[in-house]
C-alpha cells in the first residue's frame, strides 16, 4: 500500500509506469500475507517489484510502449512473471519502454517519454528506462528488464542502479515480447548486487518452451558474494578508453578499477580489435531480427486494427502504418532491406561474419583475463529531445554494450560514483554463465 501510494503521488512527474496493477498488488499481498503465516515464504515473498512492459502478465495490459498493443491484454504469463509469481512477489505495475524495445532513451514510448529521477530534464536511457526510473525514484524496490544491446546496463548506469544482462539462455525468453531473438535476454535492475543476486535467484530457470533456454543448473547467486577476490585478472580493453570516452566517466572508471586493484586483483590492458564494428553489425541483426518478428502485427491476430479496411492489403497497411512509430519503422525498413534477396550478402551475411569475429576477440580475450571491465556508456545522460532529429548518434551511445549480446556474454553495470553531476555506470563483462562472479565482484566494490 505505500508504495501504491507513492506511486500515485510521485510516478506522474518522472512517468515510469504503464500500467499499475493495484488490484492484483493488494490481491498478491494478501497472499504473500498468508503463505509467511502458514511458514512456508520464500526470499522474495512479499517484496512488490516491476515489470518491464515486455513481459506478458495474464489479464493485464502489455503494451511494449506501442500503440499497436495498446488494448492488448496478455493471456497468460510470461515465463520470468510467472518465476516471479511463485516465488511469492507482488507486481506493483508494468514499465514504460522505448517502443518495442527500440531504443537508448525510453522516448519512443507512445505513453511519452520517462523522465530520470536525477534530473527531470535528461533521459533515465532506455529502453529499460521506465523500469531504471521506478527503482532509483523509490517507487519498486526492484524491477525486471530486458537487453539486447544494453537496455538493462544502459538505464542502469543512467540511474545509478545494478544491473545484470545474464548469459543468452539463462532465462527464459518465453512470454518476453520479441524484438532480435538472438540477442534478447532478461535480467534484474536492482540497488544492489545483493538484490541482483536474489532476483536472478528467482528469474534463471530452464524452460523447455523457450528452444534456446539452457538446461543448466541455477546456482544460488547469493552464496558466493562475499569471495575473496584476490588473483582475479581483470583486462581493461585499450578501445574502450580512447577517443570518444567522457573525460570525466574516464575518471570515474579509473578510480573504480584501483578499488578492485586495492582488493588484489590484478588488472592489465587487453585488446578488443572489433570494438569499432560491433555498432554497424549490431544495427544491422537487430532490425533485420525486428522486421522479422514484427511482422506478426498485422490487425488479425492481436493488437491494434486501423478502421474500416477497404480490403486485406489496405488492413494491413494501415495497421502498421497507423500502429508503429517512428522508430519502429526505420527500423523495419533497414532489417528489411538488409534481408532482401540483392543485398543479404552486402550486408546481412556480412553482419554475422562480424558477429563470429566479435565472438573470437572476447574468446580470445577471456584466455587472459577472467573478467573485463570499462564504462557502459561513453557519456551522462542527454537532454530529453536532443537526439530526437538524429537517429545515428543515439545509436553511437551503444559502443560498450552491444557487442556483449553479439556474443551472448553476461554483463553488468554498476554504480560507479559520479560524472558532471549524474551517475556513472562501471561495467563488468564475464565469460558464459560467469554471472555469480560478476555479483560477487560488483558485490565486494559496493
Ligand atoms: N539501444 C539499442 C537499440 O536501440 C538496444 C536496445 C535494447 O537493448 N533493447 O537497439
Amino acid at each position: 500500500t505505500a508504495y501504491l501510494e507513492k506511486i500515485k503521488k510521485e510516478d506522474p512527474a518522472i512517468n515510469g509506469y504503464i500500467t499499475v496493477t493495484e488490484e492484483l498488488a493488494l490481491e498478491q499481498a494478501k497472499a504473500a500475507d498468508a503463505r509467511i503465516k502458514a511458514g512456508n515464504a520464500a526470499p522474495l515473498t512479499g517484496v512488490p517489484i516491476a515489470h518491464k512492459d515486455i513481459f506478458c502478465t495474464q489479464g493485464v495490459r502489455t503494451s511494449c510502449g506501442s500503440k499497436m498493443l495498446d488494448n492488448f491484454k496478455a493471456p497468460y504469463n510470461s515465463t520470468v512473471v510467472e518465476n516471479f509469481n511463485a516465488a511469492g512477489t507482488v507486481t506493483l505495475g508494468k514499465t514504460n519502454l522505448d517502443e518495442f524495445a527500440m531504443g537508448s532513451s525510453t522516448e519512443s514510448s507512445y505513453y511519452g517519454p520517462t523522465k530520470n529521477p536525477w534530473d527531470l530534464n535528461k533521459v533515465p536511457g532506455g529502453s529499460s528506462g521506465g523500469s531504471a526510473a521506478v527503482v532509483a525514484a523509490q517507487l519498486a524496490p526492484a524491477a525486471t528488464g530486458t537487453d539486447t544491446g544494453g537496455s538493462i546496463r544502459q538505464p542502469a548506469s543512467f540511474c545509478g542502479l545494478t544491473g545484470l544482462k545474464p548469459t543468452y539462455g539463462r532465462v527464459s525468453r518465453w512470454g518476453m515480447i520479441a524484438y532480435g531473438s538472438s540477442l534478447d535476454q532478461g535480467g534484474p535492475m536492482t540497488k544492489t548486487a545483493e538484490d541482483a543476486a536474489l532476483m536472478m535467484n528467482v528469474m534463471a530457470s530452464f524452460d523447455p518452451k523457450d528452444s534456446t533456454c539452457l538446461d543448466k543448473e541455477v546456482p544460488d547467486y547469493t552464496a558466493t558474494l562475499n569471495n575473496d577476490i584476490k588473483g582475479l585478472r581483470i583486462g581493461l580493453p585499450k578501445e574502450y578508453f580512447g577517443e570518444g570516452l567522457d573525460p570525466e566517466i574516464a575518471k570515474a572508471i579509473e578510480l573504480a578499477v584501483k578499488e578492485f586493484e586495492k582488493q588484489g586483483a590484478i588488472v592489465k590492458e587487453i585488446s578488443l580489435p572489433r570494438t569499432a564494428e560491433a555498432i554497424p553489425a549490431y544495427y544491422i541483426i537487430a532490425p533485420a531480427e525486428a522486421s522479422t518478428n514484427l511482422s506478426r502485427y498485422d490487425g488479425v491476430r492481436y493488437g491494434y486494427r486501423c478502421e474500416d479496411p477497404k480490403d486485406v492489403d489496405d488492413l494491413f497497411c494501415r495497421t502498421r502504418q497507423e500502429g508503429f512509430g517512428e522508430e519502429v519503422k526505420r527500423r523495419i525498413m533497414v532489417g528489411t532491406y538488409a534481408l532482401s534477396a540483392g543485398f543479404y550478402d552486402a550486408y546481412y551475411r556480412k553482419a554475422q561474419q562480424l558477429r563470429r569475429l566479435i565472438k573470437n576477440d572476447y574468446e580470445n580475450a577471456f584466455k587472459e583475463v577472467d573478467v573485463i571491465m570499462g564504462p557502459t556508456t561513453p557519456n551522462s545522460p542527454w537532454n530529453i529531445g536532443d537526439k530526437n532529429s538524429d537517429p545515428v548518434s543515439a545509436y553511437l551511445e551503444d559502443i560498450y554494450t552491444v557487442s556483449l549480446n553479439l556474443a551472448g556474454l553476461p554483463g553488468m553495470s554498476v554504480p560507479a560514483g559520479m560524472a558532471n553531476g549524474l551517475p556513472v555506470g562501471l561495467q563488468i563483462v564475464g565469460n558464459y554463465f560467469d554471472e555469480a562472479k560478476l555479483l560477487n565482484l560488483a558485490h565486494k566494490y559496493q
